[in-house]
């Protein structure tokens, strides 16, 4: 009832859907249970330097096979365990199993590489996070420079002191950090010179249909302008057509990741990609 106070009629039928109910009691019950392990993967998708063509590094993506609900997006249950609390023993999952991951590819010979994790602002903000990240590092003897960690502007806005205190321990750590989505939440350009950060990852908003749009077009050339002139390395994310692709090469966008080039991929599947040395074409400029 005081739901209904305050939330449109769609919004709670929505919370209250028989669906989510499901979600959320068998998101609870994998979490509780430690079953990580059997119904949690962490996918890879290729990121890719725009000229040599070759994969320079990977995002990590959550996928839940739930034996329940079958195959359930990020999308359906990040917003869920943000929630109900249960993103902060998620993430830090992830990123365990992610460190484990470099260490494994590093042992086997696979060129080294750095991965990418994407956190919520729940973890990011946990008392002891800095210290997990140092722990999962330790535990598995890896160079922090094979870390980045994907934040976006909105989290980093809610509380940007704080968020800013918490990116320089990172990087003292020896950890880089990247902007999401940039361009979606609310850009505070004024904020982003002052930001420490390595990388800026523009939305795949402004990539769909680059070439033909004129409006995006212009956007897109302005901020790898302004992420350059800021010392930040520009990924574009969504990278679909080699239209797209052409326009990236030509306004010196250094890396792209999509489908184009692949799908987020099973670990045992990206590291084949590694192994056989699948690279970008070359394209006709
Ligand atoms: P994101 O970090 O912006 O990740 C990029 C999303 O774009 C991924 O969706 C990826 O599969 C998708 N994508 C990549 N290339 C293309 C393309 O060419 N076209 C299109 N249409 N889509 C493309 P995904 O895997 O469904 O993840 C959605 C979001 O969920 C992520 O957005 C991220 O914000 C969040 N997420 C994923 N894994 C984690 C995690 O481990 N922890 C947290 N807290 N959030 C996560
Ligand atoms: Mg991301
Ligand atoms: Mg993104
Ligand atoms: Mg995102």
């Amino acid at each position: 009832a005081t739901l209904k106070k305050y939330l449109s009629n769609q919004t709670v039928s929505k919370i209250l859907s028989p669906k989510n109910q499901l979600l959320e009691i068998s998101l609870h019950k994998v979490i509780k249970n430690q079953k990580f392990l059997e119904e949690f993967e962490v996918y890879y998708q290729p990121i890719v330097n725009i000229n040599s063509g070759q994969i320079i590094a990977a995002e990590s993506l959550l996928r839940w096979q739930s034996p329940e609900l079958g195959l359930v997006t990020p999308t359906e249950f990040i917003p869920l365990a943000e929630s109900t609390g249960l993103i902060v023993p998620l993430d830090r999952w992830v990123v365990r199993s992610v460190c484990q991951q470099i260490k494994t590819w590093h042992d086997a010979g696979v060129p080294y590489l750095k991965v990418t994790v994407n956190l919520s602002v729940m973890e990011f903000n946990q008392p002891d996070f800095l210290q997990k990240i140092v722990e999962f590092l330790e535990i598995n003897n890896l160079e922090p420079h094979y870390l980045e960690i994907e934040l976006t502007e909105s989290m980093i806005m809610q509380d940007v002191n704080s968020a800013i205190a918490t990116m320089n321990d990172l990087q003292s750590l020896g950890v880089s950090i990247a902007i999401d989505d940039f361009g979606t939440g609310y850009s505070s350009l004024i904020y982003l010179k002052n930001l420490p950060v390595n990388t800026l990852k523009i939305d795949r908003y402004f990539i769909h249909n680059v070439a033909n749009d004129s409006q995006k077009s212009a956007i897109t050339k302005a901020l790898i302008e302004m992420a350059h002139n800021l010392d930040m390395q520009v990924i574009a994310e969504g990278v679909e057509t080699e239209a797209e692709l052409s326009f990236l090469r030509q306004n010196n966008c250094d890396a792209m990741q999509g489908f184009l080039f692949s799908r987020p991929l099973p670990a045992a599947e990206f590291e084949n990609f590694l192994w056989n040395n699948k690279r970008l074409p070359r394209l006709p400029v």
